[in-house]
């Protein structure tokens, strides 16, 4: 089965080009100014649209279980939604369980895509709880197909690691040559100004994010930073939301530490006035680190495109805004009382893609979304890129056409959109996985299962 794209333009990480390009076999296997059709090949005429590799989102939390509940996309209905996007690969978090094992949690996350995924999947290893089995295991991860670590400096009394335990896993990282990845935020002070504010009965969602100040990310991202410099490890910090944190990579790449760092979409559009909404509606933008302040917008946007930020990711992690009805998880709601039960996380697993479009040049925007995430995480060329060989991952691209998101119309498992009614121009027409045309306009092709896991290699220094 081959397909013929003709007349379209190519957009990669290094420019835009006019050209034809054939998939064969579910790979790309040939790209030139023209190429004939034979009498078998199907051919989709381009002419006005941009053909980008699929989007590589590496941090998502499909099926998470959080107390009291479970994020509401699961492999199928998050995957889904990620190619209504135009992402056709994802990686997501498997979770060390408290004196669990990594295998455990590697064949948790496994079963949770088995028959579900529906477009291709890695997996991260967050590790909670360190022990002479689990640094044992560290050496056998690649084993499973994965090249990276994550640690979370938040989450007191849940998944949080001390210092200790941070840093001999980026010893070990260093050893093993695999990237560690953390969540940069000064957990143990974050833990008292929320006590300190339920004890002073501030409990509405507002004080969620007057309980994580920017500052205590910066000094988080700086100290992962230099635990990272004097361990040897490559570091890669995720969903990084403020200035001080922005700086403190900049200055450690400067310096030449082997540093990199993602934000996410909905750091580049909101702030933490959202949170300010009435009636609880506020509850719908929490999330960890919270947003920020219409500078830090800014200053994202900037590094976004000066490169001191090398990934666009979204940290989709959807839960019900009012759930617990109608067969619905439980969701926001458990946080009615105290803005510290509240789930954290956002749905943005969908709007990657079409809300970034208009913020970035075109080959940067494919870089940040596609060809760099690919390339830190172990995937390239088989993902993320436009080269002979490499996975017909293909995105069709609309560039003129205009749309408006919302909750009625987005393919997301959840009642609410943290960007409804903003407009985007460019969108997807046709989405293939493989070779497979997934998505046609708003039609659904997949099917339940089709996505495979994904073995990773090294990640690269970018
Ligand atoms: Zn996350």
């Amino acid at each position: 089965m081959q397909t013929l794209f003709k007349n379209g333009t190519l957009i990669t990480a290094e420019g835009a080009y006019r050209a034809d390009l054939l998939i064969a076999d579910g790979k790309i296997a040939q790209i030139a100014a023209q190429i004939a059709p034979t009498a078998a090949t199907e051919v989709v005429d381009c002419t006005g649209r941009w053909l980008l590799p699929g989007g590589v989102d590496v941090h998502t939390h499909f099926d998470l279980p959080v107390s009291g509940t479970r994020s509401s996309d699961d492999f199928f209905s998050g995957g889904r939604a990620a190619a209504f996007g135009g992402t056709t690969t994802h990686i997501d978090f498997a979770i060390q369980s408290k004196g669990g094992t990594l295998r455990a949690a590697y064949e948790a996350w496994r079963a949770k895509a088995e028959g579900r995924a529906v477009i291709d999947y890695g997996l991260h290893m967050t590790i909670t709880d360190l022990n002479e089995t689990v640094e044992a295991e560290i050496a056998q991860m690649r084993d499973l197909g994965i090249t990276s670590l994550k640690l979370l400096m938040a989450y007191k009394g849940s998944v949080m690691v001390d210092d200790a335990t941070l840093f001999r896993v980026m010893q070990l990282a260093a050893q093993h040559d695999l990237l560690v990845m953390t969540h940069c935020e000064n957990g143990d002070a974050i833990a008292q100004l929320q006590a300190d504010f339920v004890a002073q009965g501030k409990v509405a969602p507002r004080y969620h994010a007057l309980s994580r100040p920017a500052v205590l990310e910066a000094e988080a991202t700086g100290r992962a930073l230099a635990l990272a410099e004097v361990a040897g490890c490559a570091l890669y910090v995720v969903h990084i939301t403020c200035e001080g944190a922005v700086e403190a990579l900049r200055s450690a790449r400067k310096r030449g530490v082997r540093a990199m760092g993602e934000t996410c979409i909905q750091y580049l559009y909101l702030t933490a006035e959202a949170l300010d909404q009435p009636d609880f509606e506020g509850a719908k933008y929490v999330c960890s680190p919270p947003l920020r302040t219409a500078h830090d917008v800014q200053v994202l946007r900037a590094a976004l495109s000066d490169g001191t930020l090398q990934v666009l990711s979204t940290d989709h992690c959807p839960f019900w805004f009012a759930g617990g009805v109608e067969g619905r998880l439980a969701g926001k709601e458990l946080g009615r009382d105290a803005f510290t039960k509240i789930p954290n996380g956002v749905p943005s697993v969908e709007e990657r893609l079409k809300l970034s479009a208009g913020l970035l040049e075109a080959s940067r925007w494919v870089a940040v979304n596609c060809t760099q995430p690919a390339r830190i995480f172990g995937l390239y060329p088989r993902k993320g890129a436009l080269v002979i060989g490499a996975d017909a991952d293909l995105v069709i691209w609309n560039p003129q056409k205009e749309g408006v998101i919302s909750a009625r119309t987005h393919h997301m498992q959840v009642d609410y959109s943290i960007f409804e009614g903003l407009t985007y121009r460019g969108a997807p027409e046709r989405v293939y996985l493989r070779g497979k045309l997934i998505v046609l306009g708003d039609q659904w092709l997949g099917e339940a299962g089709q996505g495979e896991y994904l073995h990773r290699n090294t990640s690269a220094w970018l």
